[in-house]
């Protein structure tokens, strides 16, 4: 069991910051060293527990570092080259990131420094590591960026129907893929899948249960990757339903723009907002984000979303996930709605005490609020 709750292990809470301490720095004070003691394969631990016993202290100590000597004196004392995709960026600045984890190794007590041949720098380890601590990591593969990738989708044609209505094929299939990115599935999706779940997700919200037609059509905008033979037909007429038929192909955001919507909740938040923007004005899109998985994880950028809280664990679960709970803000037994407003992403401290703490009625008065302005302001973005 490499990632905990709390609940379980209730003597680790006094592990925890007191309320309301915080480090000098003003970030929240976590317990976070408690899990190597569960581990009992020590190569496991080699292998993928080093990076996360990291926590948001070490990065900053090796970013605060990096200041000090400079890029070209710290990448050459820790025997790192120039990060090729993956920067972290803290306070505007980027850093070089495999050489910001190797280094930050090195500030766990009893630890040394890792060497770039100790671990591979690329988005499933760097940059999941340093996403789920809170950091923001950009992708500066050539030719793909927040912005870029922001354009290029307010750049699509939906297809009009001879009534003027405007299909809404292509942003549903897309925000189906960057909730499905943000949950961390698997980047490609067999046919069988696709075309049972997207079809599904497009006929909860008013289009017919066609997926070949967006897939098709995004593959066409360089916005999807098919696994398959060429030519793909255009996406029209019936050319597209018997190819799919009978090739059956995986399918997926394009690898790039997986990793951006993946890692980064900067160009995730971006992304989302622009499909909303630009196709969505018109429709229930609070639905549409609920149903993607996007809204309050999305909206809650990974943290927990209550105002009082005094620290939320760094640790991640198994899949990657931050240890947040989404849950409604009133029980749905007692009338709550199954809407972004109503719902609240929770520290499993701040559950509880929405749960059974004696201030519940207070906070959640606060989430109230908090989820209503906050849901506005993304989408306000
Ligand atoms: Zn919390």
């Amino acid at each position: 069991m490499l990632a905990y709750e709390r609940s379980e292990y209730p003597h680790l809470r006094t592990n925890g910051p007191q309320h309301g301490e915080l480090a000098a720095n003003g970030l929240p004070m976590i317990g976070n060293r408690l899990r190597l003691a569960t581990l009992s394969d020590a190569s496991a631990y080699h292998c993928r527990v080093a990076l996360r016993e990291l926590s948001r202290h070490e990065i900053l100590q090796a970013v605060a570092e990096y200041d000090r000597l400079g890029q070209d004196r710290f990448l050459e004392k820790y025997g790192f080259g120039k990060a090729r995709s993956y920067r972290l960026v803290v306070d505007g600045k980027t850093y070089d990131s495999k050489a910001i984890v190797g280094a930050a190794h090195g500030f766990l007590p009893g630890r040394e420094p890792l060497a770039a041949a100790d671990f591979s720098g690329g988005a499933a380890t760097v940059g999941h590591l340093l996403s789920s601590l809170g950091f923001q990591v950009t992708q500066a593969v050539p030719g793909l960026t927040a912005g870029k990738l922001v354009v290029q989708l307010s750049a699509l044609r939906p297809y009009r129907s001879p009534d003027g209505r405007q299909a809404l094929y292509q942003p549903l299939a897309l925000l189906w893929a960057v909730g499905r990115a943000h949950q961390g599935l698997a980047r490609m999706t067999e046919w069988s899948e696709t075309e049972t779940t997207l079809g599904e997700f497009l006929e909860r919200h008013g289009e017919h249960p066609r997926p070949h037609y967006p897939v098709a059509a995004l593959y066409h905008a360089g916005l999807w990757d098919i696994a398959g033979p060429r030519p793909v037909p255009p996406a029209h007429g019936n050319a597209p339903l018997r190819w799919f038929a009978s090739n059956q192909p995986a399918s997926g955001l394009p690898e790039p723009v997986y990793n951006l919507v993946r890692y980064s909740g900067e160009a995730r938040v971006a992304a989302a907002a622009a499909i909303v923007d630009k196709y969505l004005e018109n429709v229930d899109y609070d639905a549409i984000l609920s149903d993607a998985g996007l809204a309050v994880l999305l909206r809650s950028e990974g943290h927990c979303e209550s105002p009082r809280c005094t620290g939320e664990p760094q640790d991640i679960t198994d899949a990657g996930h931050p240890i947040l709970e989404v849950d409604h803000i009133q029980d749905l037994a007692k009338g709550g709605l199954d809407h972004p407003e109503q719902m609240i992403a929770l520290c499993p401290n701040c559950h509880a005490i929405k749960t059974r703490g004696c201030t519940r009625e207070r906070l959640r008065h606060e989430l109230f609020m908090v989820a209503g302005q906050r849901h506005q302001a993304i989408l306000s973005r």
